[in-house]
């Protein structure tokens, strides 16, 4: 078998390394940011900054923080971390596709260890039939609607400034850490049922539950890149739509655009033939996948670069107010 007829594997290998360089960054950021809680419980300073990589997990409150800047022009100040990486996903979607998702997530990578471990163990992954597929991709677009209309409908500006000013708010991140460290019993069995059902059903939370991705996956619809297919070129052996995670038809289709696409250009890697597919632009125009991949990694760590470097990327709370909070943290419920 030649390098051509093994696809391009050294495309695949780069996204799993930047995949994966984001769960190792959010994995230090997890244990930091317990050390940096540890500190204050015990009433003490702590000696590290606290660490910001986990602010990707708070897209609802960014939400919040998205409406506030573009209505009153104040950019969030106590996890300014959070708007700037849900800012960038947005982007991500709008220019290409939905590749948050396919190289950056640490959801995303987590899962599809998930389901390729469930198929090495039990020599297969499930697809659900139609009939269930279709309602269940539908619940995590009725959660994006459910969250857009409550923050970005029915929300004011002056219920929002407040509530980025409550103590709730300010230790977010510290609630979240506890979620995972201090679980409650159904907590555990969500997770527990998550983790089995995404062992068998590729990509289990990213195809039927994410609202997140879900969003990300309508603004891609704008993407002027779409997978596209060469008729001349291809050979119909199936690798792309039998490798694609997000089991899209990609050997039927001639420029795939469907909003469960997320950029992850496994189907292209998977491709034996020279120019049979490839990411291409409107217009007809092929680009590079390694450019392609090339572009993410700019538009995302470029921004975080520029968000460092132009003071949006650290929070404003001090240490003596979080001193202050953190006696109650467990009991503090959401305003
Ligand atoms: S069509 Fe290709 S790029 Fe899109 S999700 Fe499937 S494998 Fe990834
Ligand atoms: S596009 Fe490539 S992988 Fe897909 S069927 Fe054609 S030749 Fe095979």
């Amino acid at each position: 078998m030649t390098e051509r007829e093994k696809g391009r594997p050294y495309l695949r290998l780069l996204r799993y390394l930047l995949q994966w360089t984001v769960v190792a960054v959010v994995v230090y950021g997890g244990l930091a940011l317990y050390t940096f809680y540890g500190y204050l419980e015990e009433g003490r300073s702590p000696l590290l900054e606290k660490p910001l990589s986990v602010e990707g997990f708070l897209p609802i409150g960014a939400l919040m923080a998205l409406k506030l800047w573009v209505t009153e022009g104040l950019f969030d100040p106590v996890h300014p971390a959070a708007l700037v990486i849900f800012v960038l996903a947005l982007t991500l979607s709008v220019l290409l596709k939905k590749s948050f998702c396919g190289w950056i997530c640490p959801v995303g990578a987590v899962s599809e260890l998930t389901w390729k471990s469930g198929r090495l163990v039990f020599g297969r992954n499930i697809s659900l039939p139609r009939y269930l597929d279709y309602p269940l991709r539908s619940v995590k677009y009725l959660l994006m609607a459910f969250f857009l209309y409550v923050i970005v409908l029915k929300m004011s500006s002056g219920t929002i400034r407040a509530f980025l000013q409550t103590p709730y708010w300010k230790v977010a991140d510290l609630k979240l850490l506890l979620f995972f460290t201090e679980p409650t019993r159904t907590t555990l069995l969500v997770l527990l049922g998550l983790f089995v059902l995404s062992l068998f059903i590729k990509n289990f939370w990213c195809r039927y539950l994410c609202p997140y991705g879900a969003l990300l996956g309508l603004l891609s619809l704008l993407s002027p890149f779409k997978v596209t297919r060469w008729e001349s070129r291809c050979i119909h052996c199936r690798r792309c739509t039998e490798s694609c995670p997000s089991l899209l038809p990609v050997e039927q289709s001639r420029r795939l655009s469907s909003p469960e696409c997320m950029g992850c250009l496994t189907c292209v890697s998977n491709c034996p033939v020279q120019g049979a597919l490839d990411i291409g632009l409107t217009g007809g125009r092929r680009l590079n996948p390694f450019l392609f991949a090339a572009l993410v990694v700019a538009v995302f760590w470029g921004g975080v670069l520029l968000a460092k470097a132009t003071g949006n990327w650290n929070s404003n709370v001090t240490y003596e107010e979080y001193l202050s909070i953190i006696p109650g943290l467990r009991e503090l419920e959401h305003p």
